[in-house]
């Protein structure tokens, strides 16, 4: 079954949590759950899906702020990101207070994902590319055969993650982007953490970051 998709903009940051489901049975996965539970959880009853998992694509606030709490209101597991995001996880609190944000829990997930895992929700399976630059521990879910993705803060339209971090990596970012995400395939959509979505062959053509 196709999958469908609906967005929730959550957080200061204006991040794209995404609800993924199979539109047949309902079962869908939350990505990226960052903040503003509420909004969420009136878009998971708008959308009337039933979560199977969460996913996460990194560790920064405004994608896990809420992962913990989502967790426990729905007892479902987090899956998700790579190992190497874990003082991200555990620092959330930090991170929070750096923003002025409350009630920030840390994030312990379920499962750690690595380089050609695969994830099976939402009645199909996604395969794990490991694309660290943004954050050392970024994953990016792949569904081939529905030609879509979710790449968190790897790669945006015209644009890709920032790097000023103490731990930020901009050859390791552009490496991860040529090698893993462009031989995706020109056609293949991508939903990304903020801003609009695009396609692997508009970024090719007109990335000035990638080009
Ligand atoms: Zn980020
Ligand atoms: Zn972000």
């Amino acid at each position: 079954m196709p999958l469908k998709a609906a967005i929730v903009p959550v957080t200061p940051f204006e991040q794209n949590c995404t609800l993924l489901w199979d539109d047949e049975n309902k079962q869908g996965i939350v990505v990226d759950p960052g903040g503003d539970l509420d909004r969420i959880e009136t878009a998971i009853a708008e959308t009337g899906l039933t979560p199977e998992k969460i996913l996460l694509t990194h560790g920064h606030i405004d994608h896990a702020g809420a992962a913990t709490a989502l967790k426990e209101k729905l007892g479902i597991e987090i899956e998700g990101p790579h190992k190497a995001d874990k003082f991200l996880l555990d620092g959330l609190p930090e991170q929070a207070r750096a923003f002025g944000l409350q009630g920030v829990r840390p994030v312990a997930p379920d499962r750690w994902l690595d380089e050609g895992d695969t994830v099976s929700a939402a009645g199909t399976t996604f395969s794990v590319l490991h694309c660290p630059g943004h954050s050392p521990g970024s994953v990016v879910y792949v569904n081939a055969a529905q030609r879509f993705a979710l790449v968190g803060d790897v790669l945006f339209r015209g644009s890709i993650g920032r790097t000023d971090f103490p731990y930020g990596d901009h050859d390791a970012l552009i490496a991860a982007i040529k090698t893993k995400l462009l031989p995706l395939g020109d056609d293949l959509v991508f939903i990304c953490g903020h801003g609009p979505a695009s396609t692997i062959g508009e970024e090719r053509q007109s990335n000035p970051f990638i080009a």
